[in-house]
């Protein structure tokens, strides 16, 4: 039986996880004086890639998806979902093979990796809310395609994100959270109305919200007041300091609660690498600022997300008046309700653990162990 001894973020006690056979078995009071924080291992819902890394490139490899599942675990993430772009109906279904190969050839992804989430193609064509999407591959809902994705994947794709202006979404998103599956609502231009009705169909998340939006909304109605306002959905938050203000993110998790806020970092392949000009299959050249800050060279716009998730726990804590408590929720059981049921310190659960340092005015966590099982890869 392996211990370890940390505090809660949610109430500072110290406390003793015991484990056994790759579980939880016993949780005590732990003794005072214990420094680093124990959590769960995190959740990241949204992974396109990391240091060089890149799941959406035409070359994807089972190498690739391994070596991403292991800087993952460098950077406190015991599951993430690998994130497919918008693509040819082709080039989705060989990365859906390739991750499939990678899981059966490794128990680790196997368990690090729950599913799959496709971010597109049925999202909107317009300029804005498409954002980095390729516009020739963007395509309306078909049910018949879903199928061929799972045909060829053992049924990989479990969540998936979309836009519900197209005629036919509700149809849709009712076929396929009937089976299971996870829909989120982004990058799309629908109205009010339609966004109310995908919630009914069966829709439960926003992709980043607030990202992947037109540039210019009408005040009110808009997407962004129906979906802060619909319980039915929880939002997912890019906390990069980039790609939302700090008043405008503080705002959206007020007005969705810790409950239903989660973190994601929807990491991009540059992520992690030196900063400096790169060149890009989709984008074109791209600038990666010390700060992190990618863009569209010469241009104000984003390319992509570069903060890891462990950074946006300290970002929430240190600028949004939510306690670090309330920013390991949003990327550990919050995010985890949507990755089979994880993120959860209780007897019986897997031993899926973080101990960390961090204290107010640092930005990021210090990590002294990650455990996924049980098994420490640090
Ligand atoms: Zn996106």
């Amino acid at each position: 039986m392996k211990s370890f001894t940390g505090r809660t973020p949610s109430t500072g006690e110290p406390f003793t996880v015991h484990c056994a056979d790759g579980r939880i078995a016993a949780i005590e009071a732990g003794a005072p004086g214990e420094s680093a924080w124990l959590t769960p291992g995190l959740i990241d819902l949204q992974v396109n890639g990391y240091c060089g890394d890149d799941l959406n490139a035409d070359d994807l490899t089972i190498d690739t998806v391994q070596s991403l599942a292991h800087r993952m675990l460098a950077t406190g993430v015991t599951t993430f979902l690998p994130t497919l772009i918008t693509a040819s109906e082709e080039k989705i279904i060989r990365s859906l093979r390739i991750i499939t190969a990678a899981r059966q050839a490794d128990p680790l992804l196997m368990y690090m990796i729950p599913f799959v989430h496709l971010e597109g193609p049925h999202i909107a064509p317009d300029d804005g809310p498409r954002g980095a999407h390729p516009r020739e591959h963007v395509r309306p809902p078909d049910l018949a395609e879903f199928q061929r994705w799972q045909d060829a994947s053992g049924d990989l794709v479990g969540m998936v994100t979309l836009s519900p202006h197209y005629p036919g979404s509700s149809e849709y998103i009712h076929a396929l959270s009937a089976r299971g599956i996870h829909i989120s609502l982004g990058h799309t231009s629908a109205s009010a109305d339609q966004i109310h009705a995908a919630a009914t169909a069966g829709a439960r998340l926003s992709t980043h919200l607030g990202n992947g939006v037109a540039n210019l909304l009408p005040r009110h109605p808009n997407l962004i007041w129906t979906q802060l306002a619909e319980d039915r959905l929880t939002a997912t938050f890019i906390a990069d300091g980039h790609h939302l203000p700090a008043d405008t993110l503080t705002v959206m998790m007020r007005a969705k609660t810790v409950q239903r806020a989660a973190l994601i970092s929807d990491l991009v392949t540059l992520a992690g690498l030196p900063p400096g000009e790169y060149v890009t299959p989709v984008g074109g050249k791209v600038y990666l600022h010390p700060d992190g800050r990618l863009n569209v060279a010469g241009t104000p716009y984003l390319a992509g997300a570069t903060a890891t998730l462990k950074d946006a726990i300290a970002y929430v804590a240190n600028n949004t008046g939510f306690s670090l408590g309330d920013a390991t929720l949003m990327a550990t059981a919050n995010p985890g309700r949507f990755a089979g049921e994880r993120g959860l310190l209780r007897v019986g659960a897997t031993a899926d653990l973080l101990l960390f340092r961090w204290e107010q005015g640092c930005s990021t966590l210090a990590i002294e162990d990650v455990l996924v099982q049980g098994q420490s890869w640090l």
